[in-house]
């Protein structure tokens, strides 16, 4: 990682390290084993102590499931998926929004937590705090709620999975739902991975839609009454096969790259045509699901370049159209000597601090030797906000350095936080709209004067006219 991410190295996020692990494997330098190819992951540098005390769990996860000792010996490791971003779609009560009386929280609903990516510990967030918030939703609506029980309905439904069992318990030929859970995964893994293209992803859909059919001809092999995992992977697999269709599916429409989602036919993001959720509904079993998108609306966090390093890209170009004006936001800035604050002993805090401070003064001069105006086809913007995403982060470097922001300023750069990055678009925003509305003035006092004169002229037209009847009289 040092050699592909100088700066952020291990501490990168979850979908750039599957990339750069990826991209090494491209270059060949993969290693082959029975069980595909991985790379090896080297921890024997951080020590024995290190490992048992404040690595325990991965130190467990080597041991138990692959019998390696990370104090002693290396890794295997390969990129894989890091977090399902979407799921069923609720509102902010984790209500679900066309299925009255289903509540979804964690990485099964789409709560709006994440965008195309996931943030590292937001699913901590997610569980614990989105916990509370929608299970006192649940206990809310729950003591408002009549129970209408439709039997009849129950044992229709009980009466179709009992006879679907049956039929898959008694088949003398069918399809081998480990077989074809295994076919899911191949294709995932080949065509719906960490790059994506046109044609795998065509292929996988083409694969994927053949598989659903093979599910409606399932074979149980083992008829072991109670708990029996053959039977209980077969009654899952056709809703496996539907979720693995919808996500290649809704990836080959897709026609950016976004977050996690890595397009190489379409590599950049395009927020003109895709800042919008896919919404995919299955209404007729037998038949083909019906995809729809939902406009993301206002965001408190904006979108961003979520790379590392100097990138000369603009993060977002907020275009009010009405004002003829764009606004660029930048959040590139580096604070991984802030998480290096965060984390150290007593005695590495000082250096680690102005390290920050320095980081982000270092981001203010390289800030304000771009011009964004040459790069981009759009009106030169005043200034540029610069997002720091992590209140605390700011603050300790505005208490270390408390010129920090008056010196960016200076430099036409406003320093913006997740709870002043929306007052200040409020600000600028209500700015241009006195502007213009100083301008319409301005434009009606002018047209008003030139009303004025022409009136003038045809009163003083009028009143010579006059005169000259008079004369003539
Ligand atoms: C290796 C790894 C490392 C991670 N590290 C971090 C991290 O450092 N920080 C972080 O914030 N997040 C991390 N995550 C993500 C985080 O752990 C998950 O997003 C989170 O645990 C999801 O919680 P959940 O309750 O929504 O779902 P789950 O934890 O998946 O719980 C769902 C439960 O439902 C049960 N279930 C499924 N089907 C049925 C059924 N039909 N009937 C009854 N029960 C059923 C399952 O057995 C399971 O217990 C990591 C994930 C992985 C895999």
């Amino acid at each position: 990682m040092p050699d592909y991410e100088p700066d952020k190295q291990e501490l990168a996020s979850r979908d750039v390290v599957s990339r750069r692990m990826k991209e090494h494997m491209l270059k060949g330098k993969g290693v082959q084993s029975p069980y595909g190819e991985h790379l090896w992951m080297d921890l024997r540098h951080l020590g024995k102590e290190h490992l048992t005390t404040k690595l325990r769990e991965v130190v467990d996860i080597c041991m138990y499931f692959i019998g390696v000792n990370p104090i002693t010996e290396l890794i295997p490791v390969r990129p894989t998926q890091h977090y399902s971003m979407g799921g069923i779609r609720v509102n902010k009560d984790g209500h679900a929004y066309n299925l009255e009386g289903l509540f979804a929280l964690g990485e099964v609903a789409c709560w709006d937590m994440h965008g195309f990516n996931r943030l590292g510990g937001n699913s901590l967030a997610e569980t614990v705090v989105g916990g509370m918030v929608v299970g006192k939703k649940v206990a809310e609506y729950t003591k408002k709620a009549t129970l209408i029980a439709d039997k009849t309905l129950a044992e229709q439904f009980a009466k179709k999975e009992q006879d679907k069992m049956a039929k898959m318990l008694n088949n003398a030929n069918g399809e081998n739902v480990y077989k074809l859970r295994d076919e899911i995964s191949a294709i995932l893994i080949k065509d719906v991975h960490i790059f994506r293209t046109e044609e795998g992803l065509t292929r996988a859909t083409e694969g994927l839609l053949d598989i659903i059919k093979r599910t409606k001809n399932i074979k149980v092999h083992s008829k072991a009454p109670g708990m029996n995992p053959e039977l209980s992977s077969a009654l899952r697999i056709e809703g496996m096969a539907k979720q693995a269709y919808i996500i290649a599916k809704g990836a080959l429409d897709r026609t950016e790259s976004r977050g996690a989602h890595s397009r190489e036919d379409y590599p950049k993001r395009d927020d003109d045509k895709w800042l919008n959720r896919t919404l995919a509904r299955w209404p007729e079993p037998d038949g083909e699901p019906v995809f729809t998108y939902e406009p993301v609306g206002l965001l408190d966090l904006p979108p961003g370049y979520r790379g590392y390093g100097d990138d000369l890209r603009v993060d977002m170009k907020i275009s009010i159209e009405k004002y003829n004006k764009k606004m660029i936001i930048d959040s590139k800035v580096s604070l991984t000597d802030y998480e290096r604050l965060v984390n150290a002993e007593d005695e590495e805090k000082d250096s680690f601090l102005k390290a920050h401070v320095n980081s982000i003064r270092k981001h203010v001069d390289q800030l304000s030797d771009k011009n964004y105006q040459d790069l981009y086809d759009i009106e030169s913007p005043d200034f540029v906000l610069m997002f720091i995403p992590i209140e605390p982060a700011f603050a300790v470097a505005v208490t270390e350095d408390n010129s920090i922001y008056n010196k960016a300023f200076e430099k036409n750069i406003v320093i913006v936080t997740p709870s002043t990055l929306l007052a200040t678009l409020r600000t600028i925003d209500s700015m241009w709209n006195n502007e213009k509305q100083q301008r319409n003035a301005i434009e009606i006092a002018r047209q008003a004067g030139a009303l004025y004169d022409k009136f003038e002229g045809l009163v003083n037209d009028l009143t010579g006219v006059g005169k000259k009847i008079d004369a003539a009289n």
